[in-house]
């Protein structure tokens, strides 16, 4: 498609944020044009972990991470499939008794929220998950949070949207983006030009990029979270495990397969590219193996690395910019996104439409101070 489009929203980015918040445009019959560079879910989205997860987050989160899980648990009410969504429980376990506070913490707080988790002390560990490795000090488990398959999930939200009346454009790259008396004029290779009354910048890793076009400074920087998968082992391993600290997460699939993570690998922001780095896989195999010392025997099948924005203070920006009017970004997931992005498309969409959201996104708006205070998130 070559010329000039004429819409109500258009939204930078195909990733899971943006084509959720398509689709949510397009049932509520409003017309929008999604532009992005490559594929739906060709970065982050479509090649992370897989964690969905809210034990852990930080307490600014919260509000919109259980609004998230409602919504992965219905995926397939939402997008017409499941995902592959499981609701296996999230194992973090602590390493020492510093970490074990951490837990105790954080378990506290939830609960306030209503969120269930529950505080294991190290004694019932190996019993509990028999092919957990020893020595860990405690553990807490959200039987609530799963996993779900980062692969698809964007593409059934790009579908559903196209299906629902969006206008979804694949191989298209802003290049710039200028303000007009209607609102936005957006130029993109190849031939493009859309003009917006709204836009929403749900560009990731280059949402800082898209959000300095129009002179606002959103920092964020680029990061490129490690990952590696195994053989097929018999399968055994039901949560989703996370470390209470800095460190590895993993998950077994139902055939077999081993996904985990942990520390970065390197990223080119401009080419668009990144890689997993050989000395953070062997470091992440290594404390693998610790957690669960059968993965030893295991071969590594793959190692890659996707692309995310993270922001000074590990949180996103969601919300209306507070110098351009008609401007809304969602980007600087910090290496949590794919979990919460189900709801961050229907909440953008309510801003948008309503001018407010019975979802609270106190903490996370383009004008809050960095100082909020933040639990450490492990992935
Ligand atoms: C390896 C890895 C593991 C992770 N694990 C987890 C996890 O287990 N659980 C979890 O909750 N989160 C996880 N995350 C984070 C999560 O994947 C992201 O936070 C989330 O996917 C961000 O979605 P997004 O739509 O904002 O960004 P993206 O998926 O990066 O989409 C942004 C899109 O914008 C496009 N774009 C950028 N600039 C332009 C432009 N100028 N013109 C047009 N298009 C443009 C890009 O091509 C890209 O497709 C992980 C991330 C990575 C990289």
């Amino acid at each position: 498609m070559a010329g000039r489009i004429l819409t109500e929203v258009a939204i930078v980015g195909g990733g899971l944020v943006g084509c959720s918040t398509a689709l949510h445009f397009a049932r509520r019959r409003v017309p929008c044009v999604l532009l992005e560079a490559e594929r739906c879910g060709a970065h982050a989205s479509g090649v992370n972990y897989g964690g969905i997860r809210i034990q852990g987050r930080a307490l600014a989160e919260l509000p919109l991470a259980e609004r998230a899980r409602r919504r992965w648990g219905r995926l397939d009410r939402i997008v017409g499939a499941d995902g592959e969504f499981r609701a296996t429980g999230h194992l973090r376990i602590a390493r020492d008794e510093a970490e074990a506070a951490t837990l105790e913490r954080w378990a506290l707080e939830a609960a306030r929220h209503g969120v269930r988790c529950e505080l294991l002390p190290a004694e019932v560990l190996r019993s509990r998950f028999p092919w957990l490795g020893e020595g860990f000090a405690a553990a807490s488990y959200c039987p609530d949070d799963g996993q779900a398959n980062p692969r698809i999930v964007t593409p059934l939200f790009a579908r559903t949207a196209r299906e629902e009346g969006a206008t979804i454009l694949e191989g298209r790259a802003v290049v710039s983006i200028e303000r007009t008396s209607r609102g936005f004029l957006l130029r993109a290779e190849p031939e493009l030009e859309v003009e917006a009354r709204v836009l929403v910048n749900a560009a990731g890793a280059w949402g800082t990029a898209i959000a300095a076009m129009l002179g606002e400074h959103l920092p964020s920087e680029p990061i490129a979270p490690n990952m590696l998968v195994s053989e097929p082992l018999p399968f055994k391993i039901e949560p989703n495990i996370g470390m209470a600290g800095p460190g590895i997460y993993l998950r077994q699939v139902p055939s077999g397969s081993v996904v985990f993570g942990g520390g970065r690998g390197s990223v080119d922001l401009e080419r668009r590219r990144c890689r997993p780095l050989f000395a953070t896989s062997l470091s992440t195999i290594e404390e693998a193996c610790r957690v669960v010392p059968e993965l030893a025997r295991a071969s590594i099948i793959r190692t890659w690395a996707g692309i995310e924005g993270r922001t000074p203070d590990d949180l996103p920006v969601i919300g209306p910019s507070t110098v351009v009017p008609g401007l809304f970004h969602a980007f600087g997931f910090s290496g949590h996104g794919f979990m919460l992005a189900p709801a961050v498309g229907i909440v953008l969409v309510e801003l948008v439409l309503d001018g407010h959201s019975a979802t609270s996104l106190e903490g996370l708006s383009p004008s809050r101070s960095t100082s909020v205070p933040a639990i450490p998130a492990t992935t």
